[in-house]
């Protein structure tokens, strides 16, 4: 297993595989106590947990006995259980309610992230941001019952305004590479409607790569929801695409996004957990979603780096993603941004040491020019 920093959370570190909790679903709390001995056993230490249902939160606790503190739980505030069923809710006291409910029947006195559920319209952003929802969490934060603040969005836009507050410690956003393509909508129906897929699509949205880019400048971590589009994108029939990936394509082409520290795979069994670990062990050619992204005729992402590593190695060691990713991050800031400078002076080699070999060119599927990128990073950062 392999860890990333939550950095406006004490550097917390979480496992880059995390379990959403839509695969507890429908089990017996014995067998959530075998899930989790799994996940410790392979290294997992983070899970979502945006359902209300009381049964998922008392066998959960039940599992959890005795070594809560192995785990970063991720807890939502304004998900709440009424009448039997799941709600999404604004209203403080119903919100206070399930949030003690949450702590009780987990049997732990802290959430490590509060996550603000599920914010995609522009009117509920205000209301949340605006009012007493915003001061609630805030509270929590203040008194230690939360250690950071989270949203979890669909929606590009709201996502921005929304770690533009300053508020937001941990964004939790629906990331593919079909959801990628599509333009912003509040409503999270039409990244999957057929027609939006009808005609030719080119490259990352422009606000979606904005928000992963505002995301790493700011120190925003995200973790992913969606990765597999539901299983949709590893079935050629049910991708928008019209192509299959799999799924260690999926989780690589998650985990190579700016700011992105974790994806949370909704795994249902001892089987699909092992299989989503297996990640690790797979080879690079199995994980290459360059692969399948650059063969589709109708879809294209072209010109822009998708920080896929295709392109390596570079015939003096420049790690030329991550030079892409921090150059862009400072073009699209029109500054050199803290973060990017830091990072980048910790790059082994350099956009100065390129020899213009143009060895890697051949190798992008992308077509990137990346010995002009190499000149650009080097007259910006100076070496
Ligand atoms: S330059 Fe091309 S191959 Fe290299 S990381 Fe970027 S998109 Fe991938
Ligand atoms: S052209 Fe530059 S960046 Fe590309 S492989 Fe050669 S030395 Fe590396």
């Amino acid at each position: 297993m392999k860890y990333r920093e939550l950095k406006r959370c004490n550097n917390i570190k979480v496992s880059e595989i995390a379990l959403g909790c839509e695969g507890f679903m429908k089990k017996s709390k014995e067998e959530y106590k075998v899930m989790i001995d799994k996940a410790i056993e392979l290294g997992i230490n983070f899970i979502d947990m945006y359902i209300s249902n009381p049964d998922f939160r008392d066998n959960l606790g039940y599992a959890l006995k005795g070594r809560r503190d192995k785990f970063v739980l991720q807890g939502h505030i304004g998900s709440v259980w009424e009448n039997g069923q799941y709600l999404r809710t604004r209203d403080i006291k119903k919100t206070d309610t399930a949030f003690k409910d949450q702590l009780k029947r987990l049997g732990t006195d802290y959430i490590d992230i509060g996550m603000i559920h599920y914010v995609d319209g522009l009117s509920d952003f205000e209301e949340v941001f605006d009012g007493d929802f915003i001061k609630y969490c805030l509270e929590l934060k203040g008194k230690g019952i939360i250690k950071g603040i989270g949203m979890s969005s669909h929606n590009p836009i709201a996502a921005k305004k929304a770690v533009e507050t300053g508020y937001i410690d941990v964004l939790m956003f629906s990331v593919n590479a079909a959801y990628d393509m599509q333009p912003p909508d509040e409503d999270v129906e039409q990244l999957w409607n057929p027609e939006n897929y009808k005609n030719q699509l080119i490259n990352i949205d422009k606000d979606r790569q904005e928000l992963y880019e505002l995301c790493e400048r700011e120190n925003v971590s995200v973790d992913v929801m969606k990765a597999f589009g539901g299983g949709d994108m590893l079935n050629a029939k049910l991708s928008p695409f019209g192509v299959a990936f799999n799924e260690y394509q999926c989780i690589e082409y998650c985990l190579t996004r700016p700011a992105v520290v974790s994806v949370m795979a909704g795994c249902k069994s001892i089987e699909e957990i092992e299989k989503a670990v297996s990640y690790f062990n797979v080879s690079s050619e199995e994980k290459d979603y360059s692969a399948v992204l650059s063969k589709m005729e109708k879809f294209k992402f072209f010109g822009n780096c998708m920080y896929c590593g295709h392109c390596a190695p570079c015939t003096v060691g420049i790690n030329i993603a991550d030079v892409n990713k921090y150059l862009n991050l400072s073009v699209a800031q029109g500054k050199i941004p803290e973060t990017a400078a830091d990072h980048y002076k910790l790059l082994k080699h350099h956009a100065g040491e390129c020899i213009e070999c143009g060895r890697c060119e051949k190798n992008c599927p992308f077509g990137v020019s990346i010995i002009e990128k190499m000149k650009e990073a080097n007259k910006l950062f100076g070496y």
